[in-house]
């Protein structure tokens, strides 16, 4: 079945791939986002034909793209973040690639766009890291990071769903996220809103993000790692960072995270996580939090520890908050104890270090 779905993909490997000394000195030292592998995956997509078509790995190259594509006006788009990992006997996995693919169908509801089949979407990701296993990172904590996304190409400018897409997927060895281990980071609350009720805000989709460059610069500025955004309506909920999801740890084994209301996006960590500290016996509940609670109970000391969870930092602390109201410290200002244990569970779980007895690691 699998092997079917494999040879529906053309081949046509990069005539003049990267030379490997290049190569060797990106993946040495890769950062994030910046260094590319060779090759891509694409599928066509054309209600006119049957839909999904051409699938293909060849080389990772410019798009040619007609002017009126409905992407470049209206931002039909989606994403996704994934990473492979090596494992600690050198083969590759990937970490619930198949919850990517189903937030990647649940976006493209949203956005108005085709389904990708969830076992095409997960072969796509499969093919490329197999074509391009030479660009995993050779650094301390390093992955190969991919990124599938979905744009319509229909040159068409009334406004309604375009009738053709393409579906892509790259790859980028990334580097660890934090250099000198997992630091806790600074946050600035802001004024801006990121997404409201009805909206976008659950779909991974091009425009939540162009959305929250001012504030996420507006939060740089002001000397902070990160932005938080509280909801749209009463700007008292938390709801999120700008690309991680939170939690808070109560002194009495109490766990809480902002529940998924649509206005969020539902982290694949934070729903590992969500296992992972229930199995530690605590009480985890999904809830709203508000910033008012948030920083009385930072102040007497009932919250022990905040954390940020997400693919590319996988579990981070939060030390401080700062926003027009003045500032506030988490428990000492560094990582707590579950910070460090949630954060070494999961990277044990997705580097095979540690047994996965959730059934989240695909193996390639
Ligand atoms: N929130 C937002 C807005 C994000 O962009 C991300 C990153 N995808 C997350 C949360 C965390 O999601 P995940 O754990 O699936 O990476």
């Amino acid at each position: 079945m699998a092997d079917a779905l494999a040879s529906q993909f053309a081949h046509h490997p990069h005539p003049a791939p990267t030379s490997a000394a290049l190569r060797d000195a990106a993946i040495a030292d890769p950062g994030f986002g910046k260094v590319f592998s060779d090759h891509m995956v694409s599928i066509e997509y054309d209600a006119d034909k049957g839909g999904w078509h051409s699938p293909q790995v060849g080389p990772r190259t410019p798009i040619m793209l007609d002017p009126a594509a409905s992407v470049l006006h209206y931002s039909q788009e989606i994403f996704e973040g994934m990473k492979a990992y090596k494992q600690a006997d050198d083969t590759l996995a990937l970490f619930r690639p198949t919850a990517n693919a189903a937030r990647f169908n649940a976006s493209a509801t949203r956005m108005a766009m085709p389904h990708l089949p969830e076992d095409m979407f997960v072969e796509a990701v499969r093919q490329l890291v197999h074509i391009d296993r030479d660009w995993f990172p050779t650094v301390e904590g390093g992955s190969l990071y991919l990124r599938p996304f979905m744009f319509a190409t229909e040159a068409f400018l009334g406004v309604r769903p375009a009738t053709q897409y393409k579906f892509l997927v790259i790859a980028s060895p990334a580097g660890n996220y934090f250099k000198s281990g997992a630091p806790a980071v600074s946050i600035w609350i802001s004024d801006y809103s990121r997404a409201a009720p009805g909206g976008t805000g659950a779909a991974k989709t091009g425009g939540n993000y162009a959305a929250s460059l001012v504030p996420t610069a507006e939060a740089f500025a002001k000397g902070h790692d990160q932005v938080l955004f509280l909801d749209a309506v009463e700007h008292k909920w938390v709801e999120e960072l700008g690309g991680m999801n939170l939690f808070f740890v109560f002194d009495d084994g109490t766990m809480i995270t902002p529940p998924l209301t649509g206005t969020i996006l539902p982290g694949i960590t934070r729903d590992s996580l969500l296992h992972l500290a229930r199995e530690e016996g605590l009480t985890v509940r999904e809830e709203p939090y508000s910033i008012d609670q948030w920083r009385s109970d930072a102040a007497s000391g009932r919250l022990v520890e905040t954390m940020a969870c997400g693919t590319a930092a996988v579990v981070t602390a939060v030390g401080h908050v700062a926003g027009p109201d003045g500032d506030f410290t988490i428990g000492s200002g560094g990582p707590g104890q579950l910070t460090m244990k949630l954060r070494e569970q999961l990277v044990g779980i997705q580097r095979g270090a540690i047994p996965d007895t959730h059934g989240w690691v695909m193996n390639l």
